[in-house]
């Protein structure tokens, strides 16, 4: 082999070699979007903005949060689907990645291939929480009132395969009555209607209702935990309240979309390690009931297994009780 020849081959190979880390070194090159499948105002918008902000200290690029809701966050999702795969969009879901694969048999993208998952965020509580004037003290109240008015009563959620849709079946299913379901595109926007007194119940994580409970603006039953929160001491547990086997918390993950470069998610991911260890952002993940996940869930293998398992419980679950959102 003539040495130019040799040169020119060593040079690529090394070029090889170093692609991966300088790809990584010169990303982010733009300020990036984080697509939240819901309306603002509302819990995911809410983790999202706090992962934004500490995840932009961490990258030196604004990170900027998009709402994109409707179709119970099978709208936002699609748009990171077909996002151009260069780390620059991404998606922050919560459990609804585990429950639309089954309840949505004709989406326009493939629900698991068109992802690349870069890490658990948080599992954050729900609660039941009603209009400021519902006729109900106490969870047995509230079931009673089910009982009795059944369909006349509203029960506000994010749309089919939302967390307030799964736990708003949950709690129907253990009364064994159902309400009149009214989907909105995200619970911020759900928020308003039940503060105005124009829907009667919801159930929604606590990164969105624990100002509301304190602070007396709605009024509330139960956390769906096994235990009470510290930030809420005086709500019971479900099961406290007489209503066992009613219980949902919602994990969170952020996603890229396919063939999203290896070495770019793994930068996101240390991005996202950081972001979970940030002072600021623990801090004010606490004031809403809710902690990140340990440093070890916040990579892309764990939160891969985690999803392909979760994904697996609902579906014969979904499919048992026959109902499809198409
Ligand atoms: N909490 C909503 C849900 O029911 C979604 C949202 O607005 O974040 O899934």
């Amino acid at each position: 082999m003539s040495r130019p020849v040799r040169r020119g081959l060593l040079a690529l190979a090394l070029l090889g070699m170093a692609a991966p880390a300088a790809f990584a070194q010169t990303f982010p090159t733009r300020p990036l979007s984080i697509v939240v499948p819901f309306a603002p105002g509302g819990p995911t918008d809410t983790v999202s903005r706090l992962v934004a902000e500490a995840m932009g200290r961490d990258l030196g690029q604004n990170v900027v949060v998009e709402n994109v809701g409707g179709a119970g966050g099978t709208l936002g999702s699609n748009r990171v689907a077909q996002a151009r795969p260069d780390g620059h969009t991404l998606l922050l879901h919560h459990i609804g990645m585990a429950t639309t694969p089954t309840l949505y048999r004709r989406l326009p993208y493939d629900p698991v291939a068109a992802f690349e998952p870069i890490g658990l965020i948080t599992e954050v509580p729900m609660s039941l929480i009603a209009r400021p004037n519902f006729p109900a003290n106490n969870l047995a109240d509230v079931v009673a009132v089910m009982r009795q008015r059944r369909e006349e009563l509203n029960y506000a959620n994010a749309g089919i395969g939302a967390a307030s849709h799964l736990c708003g079946l949950l709690l129907m299913s253990r009364v064994d009555a159902p309400m009149t379901t009214v989907p909105f595109r995200g619970t911020g926007p759900a928020m308003q209607e039940l503060l105005a007194g124009r829907v009667d119940l919801m159930c929604d994580q606590t990164t969105n209702t624990t100002e509301q409970i304190r602070g007396n603006s709605v009024r509330a039953y139960a956390v769906t935990t096994p235990q009470r929160l510290p930030t809420l001491p005086d709500l019971p547990t479900s099961a406290e309240a007489g209503l066992t086997g009613f219980e949902v918390s919602v994990w969170h993950g952020l996603y890229a979309p396919r063939n999203t470069p290896a070495p770019i998610i793994a930068r996101l991911s240390q991005s996202l390690q950081t972001a979970l260890r940030d002072p600021r952002l623990i801090a004010r993940f606490a004031e809403l009931g809710t902690a990140p996940v340990a440093q070890d869930q916040a990579t892309p293998a764990a939160h891969r297994t985690f999803w392909l398992a979760d994904i697996a419980k609902w579906r014969p679950l979904i499919q048992a009780a026959g109902q499809y959102a198409d």
